[in-house]
């Protein structure tokens, strides 16, 4: 039995040099940032220097970075400040957003009283982006949260598009980059979103560390409170050797950047192909021209019998994959995700979601296809 993690899109596996990193400064640098002494100094200043350094990644300056314990925080953070601090009364997001965002939009139209709408959804998974503009056409202060990259299907939002369609109707973007960031571009110098979030696990980074992009002259105010840290916006001790880790992490995947997304988009092609050959009528969820290059969601012909059992079967081979869905007692229901837009039909059809990172080979494929074949 061999190893092999195909599920990057939950979590990836931390680069060495990120390790080395944070080694060394949980070893030397323990002061705490706020501390005015030399050893307070010398932790502020790898904090700052970790702040330049993503800034620079994606082009904004550093005061508009906020570090929060990860990306759901930031999604909070965010979307709770806009509704408290910018009079927003309506947020326009869709139902294939992570439960990060849907379930704290759901909990904030009840505390704020706000309108809530969905953003229609179309066949392929993707925004409608139609719809999206007759929404922001009505006048209401709007916050619009759509994510970039889809964790549980890949499908990739036009930000250029939709922060566009924002600036033409004052209303707000905020977009969760949680899969996205480290893996392309991103250039806030050239996308007017207003906010943006990112992980630092999800690029190869350590966990418990994330950030918030808060555009310049936008004032939110702090949900957090205690302490000055982070311009007073994120009480609580910075979590120097995370953010060291986080800024490291992201400046090593964006210097390997295009080496690293042609060999995971090589490999991607390389399973689907397998796939085909093997399960012919297998279906891939969204079209895969516009999917993102290293998450595979695909419905297997399989009696549905086996779908509660098929996780099961891949990890006691080894195999690390998921589904997007919740299994509770042996039942299993379809995730949000696919249940927005995926025909009934196919709904309890046994799918597994593949998400690669430069650490996998054409072998673990196989592995996997080999496996699959015996279920
Ligand atoms: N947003 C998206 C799109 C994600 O995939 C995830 C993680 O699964 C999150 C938010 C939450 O990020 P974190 O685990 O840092 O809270």
């Amino acid at each position: 039995m061999k190893n092999t993690y195909l599920d990057n899109a939950a979590t990836t596996p931390i680069r060495q040099e990120v390790i080395t990193e944070m080694t060394k400064v949980l070893t030397e640098n323990f002061g705490n940032p706020s501390s005015s002494h030399s050893f307070g100094r010398s932790s502020k200043n790898l904090v700052e220097l970790s702040r330049k350094n993503i800034a620079k990644n994606i082009n904004c300056s550093a005061q508009e970075i906020i570090f929060t314990s990860c990306g759901t925080e930031a999604n909070n953070f965010i979307i709770q400040s806009c509704l408290r601090d910018l009079n927003v009364t309506r947020i326009i997001t869709s139902k294939i957003e992570h439960h990060a965002v849907l379930h704290t939009v759901e909990v904030l139209q009840k505390q704020y009283a706000i309108d809530v709408d969905y953003v229609a959804i179309l066949e392929d998974g993707t925004i409608d982006y139609n719809d999206l503009e007759v929404l922001l056409a009505q006048d209401k202060k709007t916050l619009v949260s759509l994510m970039h990259v889809n964790n549980e299907i890949g499908t990739v939002l036009n930000l250029a598009k939709v922060a566009q369609l924002c600036k033409n109707n004052n209303a707000y973007f905020h977009t969760d980059t949680v899969q996205s960031i480290g893996k392309t571009e991103i250039n806030v110098q050239e996308l007017p979103v207003n906010f943006l979030v990112a992980s630092a696990h999800k690029f190869h980074g350590p966990k418990g560390i994330g950030f918030a992009f808060i555009r310049k002259n936008i004032v939110l105010k702090p949900i957090l409170l205690g302490g000055e840290q982070e311009k007073g916006l994120r009480a609580g001790t910075e979590s120097v050797h995370n953010i060291v880790g986080m800024a490291t992490a992201l400046d090593i995947s964006i210097q390997h950047l295009a080496e690293e997304k042609a060999y995971v988009s090589n490999l991607k092609v390389y399973l689907m192909q397998q796939l085909e050959i093997t399960f012919p009528e297998c279906i891939f969820i969204g079209n895969q021209n516009e999917v993102f290059y290293n998450i595979l969601n695909v419905i297997l012909p399989f009696d549905e019998a086996k779908t509660s059992m098929l996780l099961f079967q891949l990890d006691i081979n080894g195999i690390a994959v998921s589904r997007g869905s919740a299994c509770q007692s042996g039942s299993v229901k379809p995730s949000h995700v696919l249940e927005a837009f995926v025909a009934k039909e196919h709904l309890n059809k046994p799918n597994i979601r593949i998400s690669l990172s430069h650490y996998n080979t054409k072998e673990e494929i196989d592995y996997l296809i080999n496996t699959l074949k015996k279920i």
